[in-house]
């Protein structure tokens, strides 16, 4: 039996988040060890590590309670050993995303919207996450395949809404973001500028004045998906974020993804909706799992789906109840079911 002392897990020392980012805990060892686990999970995550590197900023760390294996914030970030399991139907791009790349960066599938790959950098690498075999790299679009990008938005009117996704958009810097939105806006049928981003949640810090400069000041409206699975995951310094979104004029929406052993449960999806409403967030999708390989063990199948939706449905306000939606290659939109 081995005794050891419990490590005390403290809040950034930093208001920087370009340093949070840096000190990130990049090591399945220094997880295990910030977090006092048992040393027999190292070689499960030392394995999946090896597949899709491990990555967990301080201020998410904050958030998981030292010595719990299983930490429902704790499952979303720890490699195990089930990723090394090959599952039929599980394979590297589940959503045929290559198929639809209509520029550099650009995945054009449904009509009105497109995606703008910012950057395929994340400020977390989540266990479940598709990302985990995505052929691009972390850095940002150079400066040749934007103006190729820009010139498709610029020539396909019926375009009124651009995604800034990724990887994570928010894990580009300021000024290529304050820019790269400048380009955009000055495009006269664009309308609406949308990001889908979990850095607010995982370093709430990245909501700094350099963000709210631009995001502020754009002429487009402003909505951002955020990606929040677990209340657990919305503390004090999450809900300061975004209501400093909100002040920004922000419209402030969630996506979670159904996860086996995260939230795969009607009281904490209850709690969910009601803490992201507090934080002035309002839930959107919940998705089912895309069948990505090395994810197969968290996923919740489709009757247990529908019955935690039934309950949902009885318990919350419809305004509080996501829709539960799955992304079929080929169809004009998310299929909700
Ligand atoms: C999910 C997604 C969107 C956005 O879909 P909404 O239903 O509008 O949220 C747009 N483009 C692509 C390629 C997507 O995968
Ligand atoms: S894209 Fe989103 S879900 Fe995937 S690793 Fe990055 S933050 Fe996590």
């Amino acid at each position: 039996m081995i005794t050891r002392t419990v490590p005390f897990v403290q809040a950034p020392a930093t208001t920087d988040w370009r340093v949070q980012l840096k000190q990130a805990i990049r090591d399945p060892n220094a997880l295990l060890h910030a977090l006092a686990l048992d040393p027999a999970l190292l070689p499960g995550a030392e394995a999946g590590h090896h597949l899709f590197d491990v990555r967990v900023p301080q201020a998410y760390l904050a958030r998981i309670t030292p010595g719990d294996a299983s930490d429902p914030l704790l499952r979303q970030v720890l490699p195990m050993q089930e990723e090394t399991r090959q599952v039929a139907g599980f394979t590297a791009d589940p959503l045929e995303e290559a198929e639809h790349m209509a520029a550099p960066g650009i995945i054009h599938k449904y009509q009105g919207r497109v995606l703008f790959i910012v950057t395929g950098a994340c400020a977390i690498n989540c266990r479940y996450c598709f990302r985990r075999h995505f052929p691009y790299a972390d850095n940002t679009l150079s400066r040749r395949q934007w103006d190729t990008s820009l010139e498709y938005l610029r020539g396909n009117d019926s375009i009124r809404e651009v995604i800034l996704s990724g990887g994570d958009p928010l894990s580009a810097p300021d000024r290529y973001l304050g820019h790269l939105v400048q380009q955009i806006e000055a495009i006269p049928h664009i309308t609406r500028l949308r990001l889908h981003t979990r850095l607010p949640v995982v370093i709430p810090d990245r909501i700094n004045d350099e963000l709210l400069d631009w995001l502020g000041s754009t002429r487009l409206n402003k909505v951002m998906v955020l990606h929040i699975n677990h209340p657990n995951e919305i503390d004090e310094a999450v809900q300061a974020a975004c209501t400093r979104l909100r002040d920004a004029g922000v419209t402030l929406l969630n996506q979670s993804v159904l996860l086996e052993g995260v939230n795969d449960d009607e009281d904490v999806l209850e709690a969910l909706s009601e803490r992201l409403f507090s934080a002035g967030i309002l839930p959107y999708y919940l998705h089912v799992l895309d069948p990505v390989a090395g994810a197969a063990h968290f996923m919740v199948d489709d009757a247990r789906a529908k019955q935690l939706m039934d309950a949902l449905k009885a318990r919350l306000p419809g305004f509080l109840v996501p829709h539960l939606a799955r992304e079929e290659p080929g169809e004009a939109s998310k299929t909700r079911l």
